[in-house]
Order: C-alpha cells, then sequence, then structure tokens
C-alpha cells in the first residue's frame, strides 16, 4: 500500500499544479490527462512497475509547463524521481526549434528510465494527434511532428519493446519509419 500512496501524491501534486491547464485539443480536454496516461501507457502497456518511473511520469510536465521547481519534487519525491523528471525536461529559455533539435540529439544520451518516461510521452501525444488534430494545425504540422518525434524515438530505441513496437506501428501508418542503422 505504500506504493500506492507514492503514486497518489504525485497524482495530487500534478493536479494541483497544471489545474488551469488545457490540452491543445478542441475540445480543451484538461491537462492532467496527459501526465496520468502516460504514467498508465508505461504501466499497462509497458510492464513498467518501477515506483520512481511511474512518478516522474506524472511529474514529467509540472517543471517545464507549470511553477514547479525540481528542488521541490526532490523534497517531495526524492533525487531519483528529481533526477528522471530533469532529464525530461527541455530548457525553456531557448528558442522551439533548438528545443526539439536538442530532443533529437540527447535522447540517446538519457538514462533507461527518462527513455521509459519519453517513449510513453511520444506514444500518448501521436495518440492524442491521430484523435483529433489540435486547433490551428494544418495537416503539413501534423506530419512534421510525426516526422520530428520519429527522430526523438529513435535514439530512444533498445528501451522497451514493446512501447517501440507500438510508436513504430502508429508512425507507419502515417508513412513514417525509425531510422534502426
Ligand atoms: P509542438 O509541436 O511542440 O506541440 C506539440 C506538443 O504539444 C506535444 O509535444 C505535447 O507536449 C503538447 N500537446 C498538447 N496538446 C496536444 C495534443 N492534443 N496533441 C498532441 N500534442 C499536444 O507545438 P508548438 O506550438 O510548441 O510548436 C513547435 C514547433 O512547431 C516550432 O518549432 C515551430 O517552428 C513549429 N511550427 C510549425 C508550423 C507548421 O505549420 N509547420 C506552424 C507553427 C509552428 P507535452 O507532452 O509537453 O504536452
Ligand atoms: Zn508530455
Amino acid at each position: 500500500m505504500a506504493d500506492v500512496g507514492l503514486l497518489l501524491e504525485a497524482a495530487n501534486f500534478a493536479c494541483i499544479k497544471h489545474r488551469d491547464q488545457r490540452r491543445k485539443d478542441e475540445s480543451k480536454t484538461p491537462y492532467i490527462n496527459h501526465p496520468i496516461g502516460v504514467a498508465y501507457i508505461l504501466w499497462k502497456e509497458g510492464g513498467v512497475t518501477d515506483m520512481a518511473t511511474l512518478q516522474a511520469a506524472v511529474l514529467h510536465d509540472t517543471v517545464e509547463d507549470t511553477d514547479t521547481t525540481l528542488d521541490e519534487i526532490e523534497s517531495t519525491f526524492g533525487v531519483e524521481v528529481r533526477g528522471i523528471v530533469d532529464e525530461v525536461t527541455d530548457d525553456k529559455s531557448l528558442p522551439k526549434a533548438e528545443r526539439k533539435r536538442l530532443q533529437v540529439v540527447n535522447a540517446p544520451k538519457k538514462s533507461p528510465k527518462a527513455k521509459a518516461v519519453k517513449l510513453a510521452d511520444k506514444l500518448y501525444n501521436l495518440r492524442d494527434l491521430q484523435r483529433c488534430t489540435p486547433e490551428g494545425w494544418s495537416e503539413e504540422r501534423v506530419q512534421e511532428y510525426y516526422e520530428w518525434a520519429a527522430e526523438v524515438v529513435t535514439g530512444l530505441l533498445g528501451t522497451n519493446d514493446i512501447l517501440e513496437q507500438k510508436l513504430c506501428d502508429i508512425l507507419k501508418q502515417r508513412g513514417v519509419t525509425l531510422k534502426t542503422s
């Protein structure tokens, strides 16, 4: 039961932090659906039971998208969760294009736990794009997102066979392939 408490603590923390945010879809889905869904993908589909990974998945966008600091994550969830969240957080002081480039370049250098969170994050976002196109996005922009996601995922391969296969399948539906050497 201690594990249940740890996960609920992360879920409650993320709910409070993301409470005013919405996804980019037309129906403006509450943002919290995303981090909870990423953790659920890891557990349900990826077979991941490591608690630090699941907590980090729930918390993975709190530092990037809210006022949360890494010190706050560490004081509430410990140094390991802090480290994973840090690894999956973009440097928001950089321009968008540079952040996207760095995700591709840095993907292979991440720890296995951070790579697993990133795989589930990309899978969730690609499924969201399949479900509906965000407001104001052209078909070309959706296609660009798939192509960029494939580049990031290529750098994460060798982490979780099931999630990687599902990513490969969803990308293929849009004619995008992973460049596995
Ligand atoms: P992004 O391409 O970064 O938006 C995608 C991100 O938004 C996802 O990674 C996800 O991040 C989050 N997200 C929220 N809701 C959804 C949803 N319903 N479906 C999928 N993802 C969702 O968009 P930005 O606006 O940040 O633009 C980034 C880049 O796009 C720039 O480099 C810019 O140059 C380019 N661009 C291209 C255009 C074009 O027409 N080709 C037009 C404008 C910009 P998370 O996991 O963090 O929630
Ligand atoms: Zn995310």
